[in-house]
This record gives structure tokens, sequence and C-alpha cells, in this order.
């Protein structure tokens, strides 16, 4: 009796085969019965560089490029160049840490449109004093933090300093400015890779577009033909300019000081959710879940809930359906709070330009250490340098925006990433920066969908305002 083929698992390894090759490997199976091993087997780079011309870039089928993946070594660019290339949400990073590294004082970058012109000393004179008050900041923190969490017995020095060294890292890098150079890994499918260069070439930053046309440059040279056609785009800056033009006569409101607003939410979003799990469990249309749910009491709709997330374990994921539910939030941080932030790559995030006008935030750490002073004067400096730097080169004034200062940032997301973030950095090891938003998206969460805000489990941290009570003197 004929037997049906066998199951077969295995790996078309980057080892062997290009990652161009690998890519039409896969696409092959669309039309081909034979195995992606026999497939592989027949390809050469020249074949598959033609199919992905005829393929990917004459009919569209863009997909196939996602099989090919490269890792991408990107070092020493700014961090406000990182904001940029990290804005794909479907690509993975690692980037230098400010809370487990130090920078060198000479460690920021200076754009040829400044060092070029009259405000280069101006520019220079900013920067070298943020990095200094940074530097001169680290050993008085330092000794606060080792006389608030002394040495425990029989701890040697290196540990003791391992275990407290993110607390003084973290105050004194309000600090550094957006030119500060760091290094980011990269790892992406050549479809992210393509749309990822186009942003970077169509960047008003002149360091930007550079970086794009050199991980242009690199990437060719792995998947020759799947980012050949990555250019600029004249939609991206055309766009900004008119858009630009059409919000400058707009302006005031938004939230106070560094705030989060709930600017936009689904306020039948429980229901909405629980409907959402009969009609994945059952059989029944929408709508009929819809009225179901509707029909049932608050404690038979709170017994629901319960079915659908009191099993979460520690590290479980909650269900999907929690994706039907979303919000809409205004919310302004600290630079060094938004550039964690921006990382949760599960939502929609339209952050402002990146400016002195916010204010800035005083971790109290700054005061117990006798630096309050200094340090509201290198920021005080920073911010009139800021403005002086924006009536010419508004793009390249916040090269000089230190960490401190506040940023804003629209965001949507959905009730199952709010779960994941306010959960991750929520936590008490987070920054307290970034745990004071989240803290804030929690207690709104909390405030207008208490039945499914009941699961997160960031519910017994502290509350936000006994986070800023702790940790700043001001946060705007
Ligand atoms: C303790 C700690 C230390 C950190 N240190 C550093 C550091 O030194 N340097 C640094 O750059 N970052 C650091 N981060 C940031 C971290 O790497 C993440 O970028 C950030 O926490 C965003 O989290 P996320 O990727 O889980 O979430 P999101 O991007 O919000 O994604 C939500 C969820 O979607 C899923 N998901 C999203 N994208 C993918 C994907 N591509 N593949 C598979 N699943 C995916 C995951 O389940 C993820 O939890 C640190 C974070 C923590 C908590």
């Amino acid at each position: 009796m004929p037997q049906p083929p066998a199951r077969d698992i295995y790996l078309l390894s980057p080892k062997t085969l290009s990652p161009e090759t690998i890519a039409v490997a896969f696409a092959k199976t669309s039309r081909s019965p034979e195995s992606f091993r026999d497939i592989a087997a027949e390809l050469s780079d020249e074949q598959s560089a033609k199919f992905h011309e005829r393929w990917v870039v004459g009919y569209g089928h863009a997909s196939v490029a996602e099989h090919a993946v490269l890792h991408i070594a990107v070092e020493n660019i700014s961090r406000l160049a990182i904001e940029c290339l990290e804005s794909n949400r479907l690509a993975s990073y690692t980037e230098k840490s400010t809370r487990y590294q130090l920078w060198d004082l000479t460690h920021y970058y200076t754009p040829r449109t400044i060092a070029a012109g009259p405000l280069a000393g101006l520019y220079q004179q900013t920067v070298a004093r943020l990095f200094v008050a940074y530097r001169a900041s680290v050993e008085p923190v330092r000794a606060l933090m080792q006389h608030k969490y002394p040495r425990k017995d029989g701890e040697s020095e290196a540990r003791w300093d391992g275990r407290i060294r993110s607390r003084y890292v973290d105050n004194c890098r309000f600090l550094l400015p957006a030119a500060s150079l760091a290094n980011v890994g990269v790892t992406a499918n050549a479809r992210v890779l393509e749309s990822a260069i186009r942003k970077l070439l169509s960047h008003p930053l002149e360091e930007v577009r550079e970086i794009g046309a050199a991980v242009k440059a690199v990437a060719q040279a792995e998947v020759p033909t799947l980012v050949k056609y990555a250019n600029e785009v004249p939609y991206q800056w055309e766009t900004a300019a008119a858009l630009t033009a059409a919000a400058r006569p707009v302006v005031g409101g938004g939230p106070a000081g560094a705030d989060v607003q709930l600017v936009s939410y689904d306020a039948d979003a429980e229901d909405q959710f629980l409907a959402a799990c009969l009609y994945r469990y059952g059989g029944a249309a929408f709508a009929q879940c819809a009225v179901a749910v509707s029909a049932l009491t608050p404690a038979q709709k709170a017994a629901l809930a319960d079915e659908a997330l009191r099993r979460l374990g520690q590290y479980d994921v909650p269900l999907r359906e929690l994706e039907h539910v979303s919000y809409t939030f205004d919310a302004v941080m600290d630079q060094g709070g938004y550039f964690e932030l921006k990382r949760h790559r599960m939502m929609t995030q339209s952050p402002q330009r990146l400016t002195c006008d916010l204010g800035f935030a005083m971790p109290r750490a700054f005061e117990e250490a006798g630096l309050r002073v200094e340090y509201q004067a290198a920021l005080e400096a920073a911010a009139e340098a800021y403005r002086r730097l924006a009536a010419e080169l508004p793009e390249e004034a916040g090269y000089v925006v230190p960490n401190a200062f506040n940023r804003r940032v629209l965001m949507t997301l959905n009730l199952r990433e709010a779960f994941h973030l306010c959960e991750l950095r929520g936590t008490p090891t987070a920054h307290f920066s970034v745990r004071r938003t989240a803290g804030q998206i929690y207690a709104h969460i909390a405030r207008v969908h208490p039945q499914l805000a009941r699961f997160m489990r960031c519910r017994d941290n502290p509350t936000w305002p006994a986070i800023e009570a702790d940790y700043f003197v001001k946060v705007a």
C-alpha cells in the first residue's frame, strides 16, 4: 500500500546557502512539488537573483524577501539617528545601554551643517559641558547609592558595584545628549530592510541619510537583488514639509508637564473582548456573541473574564482576543524614558520632534548628591543652545537635547501589548522614568476597564505618583 510522504523538518542553513537562495527555495514551494532541499540544490546565486527580479521586484510578491535575513552591525551612530533606524516595527535591535554603560567624553556626533556654521562653537561647548557634567555626576551619585544600598557581608567590591550600578547610571544618564554615539545590532529580513533603507535615505538629517547609504551597501553585498531598488522617497519628505506647514498654526493643549492622557478608547471594550472570546471558542456570528454578552449581569461578565484570564501564569501571554481592545494615549515623558518606550513594536507611535520646549525632569538623586545646581545649569545651557540652533537648523538642534527633556508621543496600542508593556516596564528593576509612564498607562486602563485590568500582573506595583515622589524632584 503506497504510503504518504514522511514528515521532514530541517534547516536551510545560511552557512551553506545565501539568504537570497533560501528565499527562492521557500518561494518556489508555491509552484513546485519538490522538497526544499532539492529546490535549493538546483539554484545558483544568479538564478536566485533572476527569480527575485521577476517575482519580488516585477510582480510585487514582496513577502518572499522576508525569508532572507541579515544581521547588520551598526557602530557609533548618534542616539538621534538610532530613532529612525529602530522605527521599523518588524526588525530586531539591541543597542548599547545607557543603564549599564558609561559614555566617554568624546563619544558624540557633530553634524556637518553645524560644524561648518557660526554656531559650531556653541554646539561643541554645550555638548562637551553635558558630557563633563555627566561624568562628574558619576562618583557623587555612586557614593549616594553606596550609602543607600550598603555592601553586604562577604560581597566583593565588583559584585556590590554590579548590584548598584544601574541605580547611579540610571540617574547620570539624564544629562546625556541625543548626539551621544552608540552601537546597535540589527536583525532584519530583506523586506523590512528595504523599507528601513528608504526611510533612512529620505530623512532630514544628513547623518541618517549616510547611515541609509551604508546599510544599503552592506545589505546589497549579501542580498544583491532584494534591496537594489531601495531609494529615497520624495513622498516622505514632501509630505513632512506640507504637514509641518499645516500644523504650524495649531498650538497648545495636550498633557501638562510629563503626563499621559487617554485620548481615545472604546467604552464597550470589556464586552467586546468577552464577545470575541465567545466567538473564537464557539460557532456563532460576532453580533450574536455581543448580544449574549450584553444580556449578562455584571457578576456573570466578571466570571466570564475570570475564565478568560485567571489562569495566566507569570510568563504566559494572554489571549489574542485582547487585541480587539485598543487605546490611544497622548503622552509626555523624558527622552530617556521615551527611548525605552519606543522599542515596543506592537503599537503605533507618532513622536513629535525632540525639543527643549516641554521642560525637563530632575531626578531626586541629583539633589541628594548635592548636584542640583550643576545639573540645572547644564540643562539650562543646553536649552539655550537648542533655541539658538533651532532658529537656524530645527532638525539638527535635536542633537544637543539631553535625556532629561520631555518628549511628546501619540501611542495607539491594544490591551495585549498594554499587558506586556505595563508588566515589563512597570517592574521595580526597570528604569524609574519608564516605570512612571507604564504606571500612568496602567492607571488609565484600570480606571476605564477595571474588569480586564485586574488581571494585569503589574497591579501590585507602586503607583506612578509614588514612583514620581520617590525618584523625582520635578518631572517638567
Ligand atoms: C531587563 C531588560 C534589559 C534590557 N536591556 C537592553 C539593552 O541593553 N539594550 C537594548 O537594546 N534593549 C534592552 N532592553 C529592551 C528589550 O530588548 C526590548 O527591546 C524591549 O523591552 C521591548 O520589548 P519586547 O521586544 O518584548 O516588546 P514589543 O516590541 O512590545 O513586542 C511585544 C511582544 O511581541 C513579540 N514580539 C515582538 N517582536 C518580535 C519579534 N521580532 N520576534 C518575536 N517576537 C516578537 C514578543 O512576544 C514581545 O514580547 C532591555 C529590556 C529589559 C526588560
